[in-house]
């Protein structure tokens, strides 16, 4: 049964894989180097939760886990968390390819941001439980209008990126503030923070910082802060860092708040 399921995932992220790398060849022309750099770090990327995946689901197998429950609970747990990092990269690079063709049509409805940012927080506090994540509402309502679920990927980058690059001991504190015009976000982590020079070129796409942690320990694209920032301006908003080496690092966003008219 065991050998079953394995197959059946193996099969499943390999068609994934073939999805993925076939959407990313149809912009071949654009940034040609940066590609060449992109795929070569995305290939070695999406190797990895493939590859622990399988040792993984090897391990179920062969030795017979079902005899040991809390051994089997741990590694199923381990094949579930590289299945949602593989699906976090792959829905990166659809996002890209729909900015790229245009295609990037954002709903307009009217969205409770604190009720958002209460779920993208709850999520993350599950996915990591050592981590401090703190989550400040605004004492007024804040609502906007706008894509649910751009707004909510915009909300789980940064705080995944907080966790990501802020180190083991990373407190992270996102604030919600609201006024008559405004809808003022913030994400603010205790990490490595980002040298000023590199400020402006965070938000380009694939760019990512060489010197600030060993970028071969944390996994990631550079497609984050470019997405975050397209969505943010889509909505009629604003996004700045403040940072600096060793100071941490906390991201702004501003947004415009929704008007009867
Ligand atoms: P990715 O995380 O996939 O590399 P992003 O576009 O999200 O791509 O981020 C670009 C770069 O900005 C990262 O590679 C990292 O160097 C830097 N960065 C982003 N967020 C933080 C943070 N909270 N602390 C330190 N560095 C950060």
């Amino acid at each position: 049964r065991y050998y079953l399921l394995s197959s059946f995932f193996m099969l499943l992220l390999t068609g994934a894989a073939f999805y993925f790398v076939f959407r990313l060849m149809k912009h071949q022309n654009i940034y040609a180097q940066a590609r060449i750099a992109f795929t070569s770090n995305m290939t070695h990327e999406l190797k990895t939760p493939v590859a622990v995946m399988e040792a993984a689901l090897d391990a179920i197998t062969r030795y017979q886990l079902t005899n040991d429950p809390e051994k089997l609970l741990q590694y199923i747990n381990i094949s579930k968390t590289e299945l949602h990092r593989l699906n976090m990269m792959i829905e990166k690079v659809l996002n890209l390819d729909e900015a790229d063709s245009g295609e990037t049509k954002l709903r307009s409805e009217l969205y409770d941001v604190q009720q958002g940012l209460e779920q993208v927080v709850r999520s993350m506090q599950l996915q990591h439980t050592s981590a401090g994540i703190h989550y400040h509402p605004s004492a007024e309502p804040c609502f906007l209008d706008g894509d649910p679920v751009h707004l909510t990927n915009v909300f789980y980058n940064l705080i995944d990126n907080a966790l990501k690059y802020g180190g083991k001991d990373v407190q992270v504190n996102i604030t919600c503030h609201c006024t008559a015009d405004n809808i003022v976000i913030s994400v603010k982590d205790n990490g490595p923070g980002i040298a000023k020079i590199y400020h402006a070129r965070i938000f380009e796409r694939f760019f990512r910082v060489q010197d600030n942690v060993d970028v071969h320990n944390v996994k990631g694209s550079g497609l984050g802060l470019n997405y975050v920032k397209q969505i943010v301006e889509k909505h009629g908003g604003k996004i700045r860092v403040v940072s600096d080496l060793g100071k941490g690092t906390e991201f702004i966003i501003e947004l415009p708040v929704y008007n009867e008219v």
